[in-house]
């Protein structure tokens, strides 16, 4: 089967997240036959069966959360035991920042018994899952948080996730063929304490990386009621790169 990624949810920020105008849930990714659930948020298990055609989180290989702020793992915990059969079958990998894994995160300590693996994500880590191999970004958010660039296939998938934005951040995603950047504010002035990018950033990120295809999700409030989906429009005119915004349920293909 081909590689795709599927996006159960596209919320991100607090207000979208806690109302429901687009789900939290996470993101499934199929890449050379594994299947991979990034960032878990309110909902995945739900968005899961929900889907068509349902995903069954049983088949997961691997849990990886980049980051534990609660729109990003709070089923986390519920997947694993998905992915383990209740923590009866020792099976799957669950990959998170060590803060994420040590300190008081929503992720159960007795939960991360169940997994074959559980490995800490760390500053330019490499990591292999079967045939797929992927390696992190550090980001700069409130929390420890990574970025991941996935090989399969001989194609380069990048997910820029939670970040405050930094000048180095363009060249670390540069070479991917495919690039999902989380856009959680409409407006480039805010205070630098939010630690979010906006519209403008995912623009000069997309200028300066050159990704051949591009797409915005994890979406704030205020990114909703200017529609994303024109503004992608927009930005791929003005740019000559293939842009969209992601909705609930949208499955591309690699
Ligand atoms: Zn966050």
């Amino acid at each position: 089967m081909a590689d795709y990624i599927k996006f159960l949810g596209t919320a991100g920020g607090r207000f979208v997240v806690a109302t429901q105008q687009r789900y939290s849930a996470g993101t499934w990714l199929s890449l050379s036959g594994q299947n991979i659930m990034l960032d878990p948020g309110p909902g995945t298990l739900v968005r899961c069966w929900a889907s068509r055609p349902k995903l069954d989180p049983r088949h997961l290989d691997a849990i990886i959360i980049s980051h534990h702020h609660i729109d990003h793992c709070t089923d986390a915990n519920v997947l694993v035991e998905a992915m383990t059969e209740g923590g009866y079958k020792r099976r799957g990998a669950l990959f998170a920042p060590r803060e994420a894994l040590e300190t008081d995160s929503p992720l159960c300590r007795y939960v991360q018994e169940f997994p074959e693996r559980v490995v800490p994500l760390t500053e330019d880590g490499q990591y292999e899952l079967g045939p797929v191999r992927f390696s992190t970004v550090a980001h700069q958010h409130s929390v420890e948080t990574y970025g991941l660039i996935f090989e399969s296939e001989g194609k380069r998938l990048g997910l820029l996730v939670d970040t405050a934005y930094f000048d180095e951040l363009p060249d670390h995603y540069q070479g991917c063929d495919m690039l999902v950047i989380n856009v959680v504010l409409a407006n480039r002035d805010h205070p630098a304490t939010t630690r979010h990018l906006s519209l403008w950033h995912a623009e000069q990120i997309i200028q300066q990386a050159q990704p051949n295809h591009t797409i915005l999700t994890h979406f704030g409030m205020h990114v909703l009621q200017n529609k994303p989906w024109e503004i992608a429009g927009e930005m791929s005119e003005r740019l000559g790169l293939d842009i969209q915004s992601a909705r609930d349920g949208m499955k591309v293909e690699l």
